[in-house]
């Protein structure tokens, strides 16, 4: 039986907007004290108006655009009808027919996976549960999110993660949320079904209630394995179009059955009427696209342009402020500088936390300059001390004697006063070159440290030779 696992995923991302979707209450819900952030809007007392955030649905549109996504110039929002209580109106503010951003992709180890949407909708309120009572918070409804959608093209639990790990990363660096997967400002739904010896499909069910990254992959897994034990119990349900939805049952990591899953139709969708048409000119998408930064995949093709290994560049590229610091040192294509700076920072300034102002890339540069004197564990020491201090990495390395002493001269000066102070070990040689390494180490121990070793070991048996 040959299996082939379609997974697809729904991502919510709050937006660290200062105020909600639509009303002037503080976005932030994280720690409040509860039920204080709200409003007759958020509330959805009757009569209350929404008044759509401008800088969400920029965001939003950002968002889209750096998921290589077209942007909808002219969008609606609809309400999407359902009963819950943490949902005060009966109905979410979403984007069904047109979302802000449709049709992008992006790039996991060369496999391209689409980014069916992203749209813009408002956070529900929050059930916390006490006993046997559930108590209501609505600091959190009307927060600005945005949903993205990706195509069933993600093939396994491993794919999924770094498809969430890469989501995650753009977030991070356009900087619209910190897309935090445990406090829930980012949270994930796997859509999974099979196909099997490539001409049946196994109902599709949609996982609910994953709160981590590895909850994504143990369910995904997990329905992976049920599904197909199921389809070997009823082989003659081939090709159901069945949907389920299930929830994820994170302590005895299964999914159960929720629900037979919805349709759109049964949520009667239909236009919101308190607000009109959004509509966004190509002037003003094209001076949101200007707010880009540079983002990971280029980051990463920059790297490598260097001669930087793959790991390299993604280890530089991981975290946009740590980009930031190499961008700030190494500002052009220079690799053997390039791949001396990575070496550092993701070495020995990997240990500590830098900050971008401190960073003086001249004294990377000096220190480059002067590599070929310097022993490696020296070059780290200087580094972490001249960016703790502020001190010329130069200066250090010559108050500490660390240069290495490569004049031969200087060190055939040294091995012969040890060669004569050491007539048995000179013997010793004789019979076992092997043993060189004594005065080896006296002549390291005679130049305090500063001798080259490998230029020190060849003068040493030059002179032993003669
Ligand atoms: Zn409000
Ligand atoms: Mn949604």
């Amino acid at each position: 039986m040959k299996i082939t696992p379609i997974i697809g995923l729904e991502v919510h991302v709050e937006l660290a907007t200062k105020s909600k979707m639509f009303c002037g209450c503080d976005a932030s819900h994280f720690h409040a004290e509860p039920n204080t952030h709200t409003c007759p809007v958020c509330l959805g007392l009757p009569g209350a108006l929404p008044v759509p955030n401008k800088v969400a649905c920029e965001w939003c549109i950002k968002l889209g655009l750096a998921l290589g996504c077209s942007i909808n110039q002219e969008t609606f929002f609809e309400r999407k009808n359902y009963f819950y209580p943490d949902l005060a109106k009966s109905y979410q503010i979403t984007q069904l027919q047109k979302p802000f951003a449709i049709n992008g992709k992006i790039t996991i180890n060369g496999h391209e996976i689409r980014i069916n949407r992203a749209h813009m909708e408002e956070d529900t309120g929050k059930s916390v549960h006490v006993n046997d009572s559930t108590l209501l918070d609505f600091n959190r409804s009307g927060v600005p999110l945005v949903e993205i959608v990706s195509g069933p093209d993600i093939k396994s639990a491993e794919e999924a993660k770094e498809y969430l790990n890469k989501i995650q990363q753009i977030i991070r660096y356009i900087g619209v949320s910190d897309a935090d997967i445990e406090k829930g400002s980012m949270r994930c739904e796997p859509t999974v079904n099979l196909c099997i010896d490539d001409q049946y499909y196994t109902p599709l069910a949609e996982i609910k209630n994953v709160a981590s990254l590895t909850g994504v992959m143990n369910a995904i897994n997990y329905e992976i394995k049920r599904q197909s034990e199921q389809f070997e119990i009823d082989h003659q349900e081939k090709n159901s179009t069945n949907k389920t939805t299930r929830g994820w049952n994170a302590e005895k990591s299964e999914t159960f059955l929720q629900r037979e899953k919805e349709g759109s139709a049964d949520y009667r969708y239909f236009p919101e009427p308190d607000i009109p048409p959004i509509i966004f000119t190509p002037e003003q998408i094209e001076a949101i696209k200007a707010t880009l930064p540079e983002l990971p995949d280029d980051k990463i093709n920059k790297y490598k342009s260097y001669g930087l290994s793959d790991y390299d560049a993604n280890q530089l590229a991981d975290d946009k402020s740590f980009s930031e610091i190499f961008d700030k040192i190494v500002t052009q294509n220079d690799p053997g500088y390039a791949k001396f700076v990575t070496n550092l920072l993701i070495g020995p300034l990997k240990t500590i936390s830098i900050e971008i102002e401190k960073i003086n890339p001249e004294y990377f540069k000096k220190l480059f300059d002067k590599k070929s004197e310097l022993s490696s564990t020296a070059i780290k020491d200087i580094i972490l001390e001249s960016y703790q201090t502020n001190q010329d990495p130069i200066a250090i390395a010559t108050q500490k004697n660390l240069f290495q002493v490569s004049d031969t001269g200087a060190l055939e000066k040294i091995a012969q006063q040890v060669i004569d102070a050491n007539p048995k070990a000179v013997a010793d040689y004789q019979k076992n070159p092997l043993s060189i390494g004594f005065l080896l180490g006296q002549v390291m121990r005679a130049s305090g440290g500063s001798a080259n070793p490998q230029l020190a070991k060849e003068v040493l048996e030059k002179l032993l030779s003669i």
